[in-house]
């Protein structure tokens, strides 16, 4: 069956892995802008990113037969410190324009604080504005059912087209209020996340419209082929191969396919 990975942060993987996912039947993987591990002191730190992740890495991809395509934001982490990000985002317009960008990304909320949704309005306006695609992040653990509703309040508040944003990260606790708001929802196979089978057993009970499935693999314990494992799930539990093939083929290119740079 063939897939695509509509979020994972290639830049922490081998090439190795890129092999993996091509032989697995993986034929594209969209890569948003995250955070590096520790926070970035410079707003030329974000823009040297933006440049790796729409030359770079493109390339990397292609020479292992997948197309790598990007989404360009400050992410929730580093969204705190409000007057280096207002520098990111006067400077990163250029990037945006660039081949392989499909929107902005992720954006969100880490631990729920005042900074993190000033600046998820900014970015979330601001792809409105320019009618580009939004990936939004959902807290971890303990912040993510408060964090998923204030999100889902600033979407109410900044009313952007709801058919070009993803509310991502859901599980079993959030998937009512992300469904609710009219967004696409994607979920992660990731430990601490959500498990194979509970996003399988969503889908089942939910259907398959506006759902996606990725695997947000980066530099933690995380599995590249999360996708492809979870397709071996929902087989397990005797779900439709039309379903499961809508889930994560037919669906991230209705999605990504918005914005008319995505070619499959
Ligand atoms: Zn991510």
């Amino acid at each position: 069956m063939r897939m695509i990975d509509p979020h994972i942060h290639m830049q922490s993987r081998t090439t190795d892995d890129y092999r993996l996912m091509a032989a697995a039947g993986i034929a594209a993987v969209c890569e948003p802008a995250f955070w590096p591990g520790a926070d970035r002191q410079y707003p030329e730190s974000h823009l040297d990113y933006f440049n790796i992740l729409t030359t770079f890495e493109p390339a990397r991809a292609a020479k292992r037969g997948i197309r790598h395509y990007v989404f360009l934001g400050v992410n929730p982490k580093e969204s705190e410190n409000i007057p280096l990000a207002e520098k990111v985002l006067a400077r990163i317009g250029p990037y945006l324009e660039r081949p392989t960008v499909l929107g902005i990304g992720e954006i969100g909320l880490n631990k729920n604080t005042p900074n993190e949704i000033e600046m998820l309005k900014r970015q979330l306006r601001m792809a409105a504005e320019r009618k580009v695609l939004c990936v939004i992040h959902t807290p971890h653990a303990a912040e993510k059912l408060r964090g998923t509703q204030l999100i889902a309040d600033v979407i109410r508040e900044v009313d952007p087209p709801r058919h070009l944003c993803v509310i991502d990260h859901c599980t079993r606790a959030t998937i009512d209020i992300a469904r609710a708001t009219g967004c696409w929802t994607g979920m992660t196979i990731y430990p601490g996340k959500c498990a194979p089978e509970e996003a399988a057993g969503i889908i089942r009970e939910y259907g398959p419209e506006r759902m996606l499935l990725n695997s947000s693999a980066d530099w933690e314990d995380s599995d590249p082929l999360a996708v492809v494992v979870t397709v071996g799930t929902m087989r397990e539990m005797h779900m439709d191969d039309s379903l499961i093939e809508k889930v994560v083929w037919h669906n991230p290119i209705a999605f990504l396919g918005q914005n008319p740079k995505f070619v499959i």
